[in-house]
């Protein structure tokens, strides 16, 4: 396929700023107070519509929403922002449309009128099947919740399915992490991503620790439930695509390797960041109110920078080497300097001869059995 078919379409991603309560973990750009979700609403669609040209003569391929939580807004309310995007940009006929929910707002009433709504896809805030762990995450649902919210999504049609997992929790272990993994089979969810628990600045996890309350995870833990994952989904019929991501064939996220395609983006919503797949990135502002205020004056509320050619070598470095696909060196022969290209050449040198990356395809990949430390064998690679 040529690199002009994956260029003709684009995907959206919709950043819903708002959350019912702060997981003990979560370091993204939320709110608590529901006080400004109409306006919020409201501003969106006028950036939807403001945006209207950028992508003219492109083709929409996915439209995300993500947050925050996207499903403390009603069907209804989700709906509007779909009808909004449908309106202004042309659309592939089996767009997929995903949209991240909470276990606990996933009710009878709630799936039943989402059902109803072009809404495609599910990615579901699961996290973990046992109250010891959500506690700690201080997540607002419980381990009853977690998996009656699947089964419920399932009955009312909802087959793409794909469930968020975190491992390497200090309340739990590796057998613990096995039925986790076990359950999670059990329920016939198509496609997991699954991560390890991090312990981000200034967050009440990282207040804990400080503290002595809870103790720190533990890199060895989580290396080897992270491999345990990674096997035991294998040998279940899943494709270890990304790191962190897992998914029967037919289900991978369509959104997400995009993204990790490099193609182009558009963000609508506080917070969001834009690219159009080569050079040029933007993002809008981290703050509800001024976002809003912006927009009904009638002007985006966005800043953007040119990405130099380190920043876009760099980045195509760590994307590639986190997926299965690699990084495509004729690609990077192509969109790079000699000099640059040469350097990069004398910096895989070593690591090809201790096996920490392999070509395959004229891909450079990191062997799976490696994966746990890409970001560090990324990071040595970077142009500095
Ligand atoms: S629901 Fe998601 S975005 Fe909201 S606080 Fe929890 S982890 Fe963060």
């Amino acid at each position: 396929m040529s690199s002009d078919f994956f260029r003709a379409f684009f995907m959206i991603y919709i950043h819903i700023p708002f959350c019912k309560q702060k997981c003990s973990y979560c370091n993204f750009h939320f709110s608590t107070s529901m006080q400004l979700k109409e306006g919020m609403i409201a501003a969106m669609k006028k950036e939807i519509a403001l945006r209207k040209g950028e992508l003219q003569h492109k083709t929409l391929r996915s439209l995300y929403f993500g947050g925050g939580t996207p499903s403390v807004l009603s069907p209804d309310e989700i709906n509007g922002l779909i009808d909004e995007v449908l309106k202004y940009f042309s659309f592939e006929k089996d767009i997929e449309i995903t949209l991240e929910a909470n276990p606990d707002d996933l009710d009878n009433n709630f799936l039943k009128a989402l059902s109803k709504f072009p809404v495609n896809r599910l990615s579901i805030g699961t996290q973990s099947f046992f109250d010891a762990d959500l506690k700690l995450m201080n997540r607002a649902h419980n381990a009853s919740e977690a998996e009656g919210s699947i089964k419920r999504a399932q009955d009312y049609g909802f087959e793409n399915l794909s469930i968020d997992l975190i491992y390497g929790s200090p309340t739990s272990g590796l057998e613990v992490w096995k039925e986790n993994l076990k359950r999670t089979i059990a329920l016939e969810v198509p496609h997991i991503s699954s991560y390890a628990l991090t312990v981000e600045p200034k967050t009440a996890l990282e207040n804990w620790i400080e503290k002595g309350k809870v103790s720190t995870p533990k890199e060895e833990e989580q290396n080897s439930e992270f491999y345990y994952l990674s096997s035991f989904l294998k040998d279940h019929g899943f494709d270890h695509y990304e790191i962190s991501n897992f998914a029967k064939p037919g289900f991978y996220s369509r959104h997400n390797s995009a993204y990790w395609k490099y193609h182009e983006y558009l963000g609508i919503g506080p917070s969001a960041h834009s690219y159009n797949g080569f050079d040029k990135r933007s993002w809008n502002v981290a703050h509800n109110q001024h976002y809003i205020q912006k927009l009904s004056s009638g002007m985006l509320a966005k800043e953007e920078e040119i990405l130099s050619e380190k920043d876009q070598f760099n980045e195509m470095i760590m994307i590639g080497l986190r997926t299965v696909w690699g990084i495509d060196l004729d690609q990077l022969k192509t969109k790079f300097s000699e000099a640059l290209i040469e350097n990069f050449n004398a910096g895989i040198r070593q690591k090809m001869l201790d096996g920490i990356l392999i070509t395959e395809n004229n891909h450079l990949k990191i062997p799976e059995e490696h994966w746990f430390m890409a970001d560090g064998i990324a990071s040595d690679l970077f142009m500095v």
